[in-house]
């Protein structure tokens, strides 16, 4: 059924009890087309563009928790496009412009909020790096500004601007563009529209081995029995490198925790997103109220989702640097999720050793403004064995080759 004014009233005359499941929950079938193994985000995408743009047919998502129980329902929800190198400024720019359409082509609400993002500058160094990107930002067709410190304080009057902060604010860049969407309705969309053109969405189905006929894969073991399949796209996020080890080659991906809070609602009071490199945090105010905080990377590998005591004093601290206005709040709960990250903070969405298996992995912190991007790309090389323009610089064997995209240290370090 699809969401309408229309269906909306006639429900509302059966007291919503006659809504249909927004997704079936089919047994597994012993072949398909494709088998995307991980329900995030960036596989239900995938999934959902290799029905809509390619016509592939029998086509199912292994997902072994429930879908969006990763990183996709774990994030701060940040969307922009404002990174530094081309090849990277040219995919996040193609997700967020899917993103602005996304509502409308799902037929379900993601809340796609643009309520702007705020890169603040604290230091000399900051001000020439975000000017500089600003610049690239504008090269490459994307909407930036730099404000100054004034500028800053008309737009977000908040945030501690005063000369004598331990970090003063010099400046900032502006995407006005960005913002935030919601993370589950992002993966109910897809899984839905997903499932409206055939796809299988199967959770609880945990794959546990890859198999191959030589250099060719041929199918997966799950929790649920063997499934054969012509063609397999990975989009597993921290777990990438043992899905990897499974088929047999290894990936420069290391897993780490990233966690999150939020604060108990208070009413409206932010209505931008902020982030500062130089302090860490990243800050915006959800549709419920809560202040939404993220951190950066524990600085341990680990598959365990969950928050720990000095990260909370880490950015509660931050975030009072920038906001003292918040230092009577109260924080309400924490988590983990587990993050891929790969040494030039850039994605891998590629061809592998392993012939018609493929790659779509290393987003790190941040991955979901790139959701309908790279399901977009990861669809079209499955579909056609080869990159689409926008990914093809984003292969496996940059490693090897020394080709990186590097934006650590540009617009990789954050969300
Ligand atoms: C705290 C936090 C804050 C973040 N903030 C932002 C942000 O503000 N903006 C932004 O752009 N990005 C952000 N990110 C990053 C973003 O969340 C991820 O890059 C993105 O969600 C990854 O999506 P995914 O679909 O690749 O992975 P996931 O959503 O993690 O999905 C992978 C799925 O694979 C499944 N899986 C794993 N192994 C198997 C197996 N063997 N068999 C079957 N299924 C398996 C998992 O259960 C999981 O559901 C943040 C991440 C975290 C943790």
């Amino acid at each position: 059924m699809r969401f309408s004014f229309a269906s909306l009233a006639h429900n509302a005359m059966t007291y919503h009890q006659d809504w249909p499941r927004q997704w079936r929950s089919p047994t597994p079938k012993n072949h398909y087309d494709v088998i995307i193994i991980g329900g995030g985000g960036h596989g239900l995408a995938t999934a959902y563009y290799l029905a809509k743009n390619h016509g592939v047919r029998k086509v199912a998502v292994l997902e072994k928790g429930w879908i969006g129980g990763g990183n996709t329902g774990r994030n701060t929800t940040i969307v922009r496009s404002n990174y530094l190198w081309d090849d990277a400024a040219h995919l996040y720019e193609k997700s967020l412009q899917l993103y602005e359409g996304l509502s409308k082509d799902l037929n379900y609400n993601i809340m796609l909020s643009q309520r702007g993002v705020l890169n603040l500058a604290h230091s000399l160094q900051d001000v020439r790096d975000t000017k500089r990107r600003v610049n690239a930002n504008k090269l490459n067709g994307i909407d930036a500004e730099w404000l100054d410190a004034e500028a800053v304080r008309a737009f977000c009057p908040i945030i501690r601007t005063d000369k004598k902060a331990r970090y003063p604010v010099l400046g900032a860049s502006l995407q006005k563009r960005a913002g935030t969407a919601r993370h589950d309705a992002v993966a109910w969309g897809y899984a839905r529209a997903a499932d409206m053109r055939g796809v299988d969405i199967i959770q609880n189905c945990e794959v546990t081995g890859i198999t191959r006929q030589g250099d060719r894969v041929t199918g997966v073991e799950t929790n649920r029995g063997t499934i054969t399949a012509h063609k397999i796209g990975i989009c597993t996020a921290g777990h990438s490198s043992v899905l990897a080890e499974m088929a047999g080659f290894a990936v420069p991906i290391t897993s780490h925790p990233l966690q999150a809070m939020v604060s108990e609602p208070i009413k409206p009071v932010l209505d931008t997103v902020v982030m500062s490199n130089a302090v860490h945090v990243y800050v915006s105010q959800s549709d419920k109220g809560e202040l939404v905080l993220g951190a950066g990377i524990d600085a341990y590998q680990s598959y365990a989702q969950r928050g720990s005591f000095h990260v909370v004093e880490l950015q509660i601290s931050a975030l009072l640097e920038l906001f003292p206005i918040f230092s009577r709040l109260k924080l309400m709960r924490m988590w983990g999720g587990i993050v891929d990250t790969t040494p030039d903070a850039c994605p891998i969405i590629s061809t592998t050793p392993v012939k018609n298996l493929y790659l779509n992995a290393g987003w790190g912190t941040g991955g979901f403004k790139a959701i309908p991007g790279s399901g977009f790309v990861f669809a079209h090389t499955i579909a056609n064995e080869a990159p689409h323009a926008l990914n093809a610089a984003f292969t496996l064997d940059r490693f090897s080759t020394g080709h990186l995209i590097d934006e650590h240290g540009a617009a990789g370090v954050a969300h």
